[in-house]
C-alpha cells in the first residue's frame, strides 16, 4: 500500500535521505529504528509534505498514486494519518469542532451531529480522557500527555488506513507512551497499517512490530523481525554502525 522507492531528500542543501527503499502491506506494522541524525524525522517530514524539505529522487506511493502529487487533505482522504499533520496551535477552535471538520473532510458522507457526538465521547471513554476535554481550544496550553492523548484520538476518530508516527526521541513517558499503543493496538486489523518511527524500541514492547528496520544516514540499511529490536537494544547503535556504517 505504501511504497518508498530510492529516495533522496535534502535540506538546505543538505542531502539527509539517501536513496530509502521501504515498502508496508495492508495490516503491517512497521518501526523504524535508528541512531540519531540518521535522518528519522526527516523522512516523516517528507511523508507529510513539509515545504522545507526538497524531494530531488526516488518515488513514494499510497495505494499506486504518487503522494507528492497530492495535497494532505487528500492523502487524509486515502487514509493516511500522519500524527503531526495538524496544526499545533489553533485559538478558539474547540477539540470537539476540530474533530467534527477532520472526519467529516475524510468521509463520503458527513457524520450527523448527534453521531459525531457519540463518538467523539466514545473514543475519549476508550481512552480515559475527561469529556470536558472536547471542549478545550486545540492544542493552546496542552501538557505534552495531552497532546499526545488528543494526537491518538484524532487517529481513531479518522479510523486511518496508515498512521505514520514519529516518536520523536525525548519525552514520552510510560503513561503516554500506553495511550500511543492502546491507540494503534485498537486500529490493528487486516485495514490497518502503521509505521512507527523511532529512537528506542521501548514503545515496541507496547506494540509488537511485523516488520523493523534500522536507518543509518539516510537509508534502511537492514531489517528483520521483531528479534532485531531487542538485538539493538543489547549491541546498541554503534553496532549497526560497524555493521553497516561503511555502505555510506
Ligand atoms: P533523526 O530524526 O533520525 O534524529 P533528523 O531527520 O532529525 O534525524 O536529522 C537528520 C540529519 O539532518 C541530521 O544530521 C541533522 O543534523 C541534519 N539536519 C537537520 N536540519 C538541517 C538543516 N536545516 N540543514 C542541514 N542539515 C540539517
Ligand atoms: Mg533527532
Ligand atoms: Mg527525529
Amino acid at each position: 500500500m505504501l511504497k518508498i522507492e530510492n529516495l533522496h531528500a535534502e535540506i538546505d542543501g543538505q542531502e539527509i535521505l539517501r536513496g530509502l527503499d521501504l515498502e508496508i502491506g495492508q495490516g503491517e506494522i512497521h518501526a523504524i529504528m535508528g541512531p540519531n541524525g540518521s535522518g528519522k524525522s526527516t523522512l516523516s517530514n517528507v511523508l507529510m509534505g513539509h515545504p522545507r524539505y526538497e524531494v530531488t529522487d526516488g518515488a513514494v506511493t499510497f495505494f499506486g498514486q504518487d503522494i507528492f502529487e497530492l495535497e494532505a487533505d487528500e492523502r487524509a482522504k486515502l487514509g493516511m494519518f500522519l500524527a503531526f499533520q495538524y496544526p499545533s496551535e489553533v485559538p478558539g477552535v474547540s477539540v470537539a469542532n476540530f474533530l467534527r471538520t477532520a472526519v467529516n473532510s475524510v468521509r463520503e458522507k458527513e457524520l450527523s451531529p448527534m453521531e459525531m457526538y457519540k463518538l467523539i465521547q466514545e473514543k475519549m471513554r476508550f481512552l480515559q480522557m475527561d469529556p470536558k476535554f472536547a471542549e478545550r481550544y486545540l492544542n493552546e496550553g496542552f501538557s505534552g500527555g495531552e497532546k499526545k492523548r488528543n494526537e491518538i484520538l484524532q487517529m481513531l476518530m479518522l479510523d486511518p488506513k496508515l498512521a505514520i508516527m514519529d516518536e520523536t526521541d525525548s519525552g514520552l513517558d510510560i503513561d503516554a507512551l500506553q495511550v500511543v499503543s492502546k491507540g494503534v493496538n485498537a486500529l490493528r486489523g487486516p485495514e490497518f497499517s502503521a509505521l512507527i518511527i523511532t529512537h528506542y524500541n521501548r514503545i515496541l514492547r507496547y506494540i509488537e512490530p511485523d516488520h523493523v528496520h534500522v536507518m543509518l544516514d539516510g537509508r534502511i540499511v537492514t531489517s528483520g523481525q521483531k528479534e532485531l529490536a531487542l538485538q539493538l537494544e543489547e549491541k546498541g547503535y554503534d553496532w549497526v554502525r560497524q555493521e553497516f556504517g561503511s555502505a555510506a
